[in-house]
């Protein structure tokens, strides 16, 4: 009998076990007139993009999160070349013989089979539409003269998912181009220091372009929190998720 009762707590303790799920990152859903997309939140800039089978990895870096049980790519988007966006080994990794990546100009230096896009170039893969927008500093510098990201160099991405437009802004501030942006319902703002906002920078652009959904992005130190209040009495929902 004891036996019996030690043999079924050994067989319920292994039912009860979590699996591989402790190695996967958080995530949200979204639904799109495509389907719904699912978010997840590897760490830092690194997002993994899932609509239905399709998988879209943007800046994907091992040093953030667990790639193991992370599907290759559909699609992969680089922002920018900085070590914490660009990670070589792991794209050759996520790579399968369809997979299509865009970046901006010095990433594609590193992948020769990437497709360079510029801010305003417009591309598709399958049925999304993929927009490179401005990514730069406008006060935070390097050393006098020379901003951590200059205009023109790295890039932001608006990515079309049936009836929504999700936007990843890479390493940039509170541009003018970014304050203009029209019809984003979902943001992922940076705001780690020095390199890229302060709270105060990504409510001043969030307060401007009006994201149904904020989700402050690569934040490092910066506390969240002030964000959420100086968000407060505007349409923007802000959600924290760990993306350090
Ligand atoms: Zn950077
Ligand atoms: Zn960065």
């Amino acid at each position: 009998m004891k036996v019996i009762r030690l043999l079924t707590t050994i067989i319920f303790a292994a039912m009860t076990v979590p699996n591989f799920s402790q190695n996967q990152p958080e995530t949200d859903r979204i639904s799109t007139s495509a389907g719904d997309v699912e978010i997840f939140f590897i760490g830092h800039g690194s997002l993994m993009f899932k609509i239905v089978d399709y998988v879209i990895h943007i800046d994907p870096v091992r040093s953030f999160g667990s790639y193991e049980n992370l599907p290759k790519a559909d699609l992969i988007l680089i922002t920018h070349e900085h070590n914490d966006h660009l990670d070589t080994t792991l794209i050759e990794r996520l790579k399968k013989p369809s997979t299509q990546m865009f970046s901006n100009g010095a990433s594609a230096a590193f992948v020769p089979w990437a497709q360079v896009m510029k801010p305003g170039d417009v591309k598709s893969a399958g049925t999304i539409m993929i927009e490179a927008v401005y990514a730069y500093n406008i006060v935070h510098e390097r050393s006098k003269g020379n901003p951590f990201h200059p205009r023109g160099v790295g890039n932001g991405y608006i990515l079309t998912i049936g009836d929504k437009r999700f936007y990843v802004a890479g390493d940039t501030e509170n541009t003018p181009e970014m304050k203009a942006l029209k019809g984003i319902d979902v943001a992922f703002l940076p705001m780690n220091l020095p390199y890229t906002m302060t709270p105060e920078m990504v409510a001043d652009a969030a307060r401007a372009f009006n994201p149904a959904i904020l989700y402050p992005y690569h934040f490092g130190d910066t506390d969240t929190q002030k964000l959420v209040d100086l968000m407060k009495g505007t349409n923007t929902e802000v959600r924290i998720r760990d993306m350090k």
